[in-house]
């Protein structure tokens, strides 16, 4: 692979943009591999990846039945944070950004990480007290959060609500400085090229059917570009977790929600910070090009749609305009969804199963992208060592089963909730 360079930009521009080798090969696929990874988004990528850098194994196959990025990695809003409260989430979520702090060194390509800070508002005492709680606890661990008073706050996002008449009125933040948004294709991309680049056979338009299994052991899977053998698979297809995981009969315990997000025509520079409303689930941030991009909660029902619809334009309007008043001009361009697996205590799976050789990644509910590099890397690792890193140990399939549910924001087994 060719490194992308001052250099390589000034010999192509002398050449007029033709010569740029491509990112990545479209091999057929072969009869067998050591490891088929189902899923080509930002986590099968990432576990190709790693897999190979980290482990040696580069007799992999990623099959997607779309185009890579596709799914949820080239639909979410893109934010990147490590705010958690749970110690297991707490620690694999920091290491995931700090895996991000280096990533577009490290895959040499630019995965445009914007550390501008993810500021929550304040807006009711209980809710003050349970952020303030959380960012003590991150700051013991030495993960940044720093409490902002309104008088701050007004000073950082002057475009916020501070009228006398605000519907919730602001009282403070909470922010994470180091937290941020990259750029959710490039991370696709990036993936995708170094995982190619290491031996990994990336391939496209190929869905998996079938997954074949002998005497408890995963043999194979079924595609509808024909049978390849595998000695591991392992699965990583967000919004569709449990329907591949039928395929070995298993049923997993999650539901499938969509999740929306929408963009609205580019202005001027007018928000340096993403910004959290603490009194509606409401979110956005503006793009390097000026848009402004936001998002919210699921939709409350069980669906594999991947549009959205517009009660939840109108809730996010709402919310926009009550949070920002300055924002009620401004025309919505895009709107678009994604299905969203979400677990019964919102907490991911990155596990073994029940089968030999057969792995699942998944139940990312609202925030998988941000553990993208994470997720590949300790992936990677409980496939090739067929034991869970020990930033994963928490993330089993059993721990249901076992009463050990990592509920993060206390509500029970109410995915719709999570
Ligand atoms: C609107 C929206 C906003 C979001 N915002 C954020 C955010 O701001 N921050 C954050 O951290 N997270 C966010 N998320 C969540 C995040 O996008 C996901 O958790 C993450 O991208 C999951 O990545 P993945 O690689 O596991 O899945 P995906 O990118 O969905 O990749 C899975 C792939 O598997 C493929 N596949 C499915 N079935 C098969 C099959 N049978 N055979 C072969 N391939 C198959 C699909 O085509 C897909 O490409 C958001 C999600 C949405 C929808």
């Amino acid at each position: 692979m060719r490194r992308y360079s001052i250099f390589s930009l000034m010999r192509n521009a002398l050449s007029h943009h033709e010569g740029w080798q491509e990112a990545w090969r479209s091999p057929p696929p072969k009869p067998a591999y050591d490891v088929v990874i189902i899923g080509g988004g930002g986590h099968g990528l990432a576990t190709a990846y790693y897999l190979a850098k980290e482990h040696g194994i580069n007799n992999v196959a990623v099959l997607e039945r779309g185009w890579l990025g596709g799914g949820n990695t080239g639909r979410n809003t893109a934010i990147v944070r490590s705010d958690y409260g749970l110690e297991s989430n707490s620690r694999f979520y920091e290491f995931s950004l700090q895996i991000w702090e280096r990533l577009s060194a490290e895959l040499n390509y630019n995965v445009m990480l914007s550390q501008r800070g993810v500021l929550r508002t304040m807006h009711f005492e209980a809710q003050a007290n349970a952020l303030l709680r959380r960012g003590n606890w991150m700051r013991v661990n030495g993960i940044d959060a720093v409490y902002l008073t309104r008088e701050e706050v007004r000073r950082k996002v002057p475009v916020l609500d501070f009228s006398p008449t605000a519907r919730f009125p602001i009282t403070g933040a909470f922010i994470q400085p180091r937290a941020g948004i990259a750029r959710h294709d490039a991370v696709a991309w990036g993936f995708a090229r170094a995982a190619d680049s290491r031996g990994a056979d990336l391939i496209q338009n190929c869905e998996v059917t079938g997954i074949r299994i002998k005497s408890g052991r995963i043999v194979g899977v079924d595609t509808t570009r024909g049978p390849i053998d595998a000695k591991k698979i392992g699965i990583a297809v967000a919004g569709h977790s449990g329907h591949v995981a039928a395929l070995a009969g298993l049923r997993l315990p999650l539901e499938t929600h969509v999740l929306q997000a929408m963009v609205t025509e580019p202005v001027k520079p007018i928000l340096d910070v993403s910004v959290a409303y603490g009194a509606g689930h409401f979110y956005t941030n503006q793009t390097d090009k000026g848009e402004l991009v936001m998002g919210g909660d699921i939709d409350g029902y069980n669906s594999y749609a991947q549009r959205g619809n517009l009660p939840l334009i109108e809730h996010l309007a709402t919310a926009a305009v009550t949070a920002f008043p300055c924002f009620g001009r401004l025309r919505i361009m895009r709107h678009w969804a994604g299905a969203n697996d979400m677990t019964m205590d919102g907490s991911p799976l990155i596990t073994k199963t029940p089968i030999e050789g057969l792995y699942l990644n998944g139940g990312w509910c609202l925030g998988g992208f941000k553990a993208t590099p994470a997720s590949g890397f300790v992936f990677a690792h409980t496939i090739a060592q067929d034991r869970p890193h020990e930033l994963n140990m928490a993330f089993s399939l059993d721990r249901f089963a076992r009463g050990y549910a990592l509920d993060e924001r206390g509500v029970g087994p109410h995915p719709e909730l999570h």
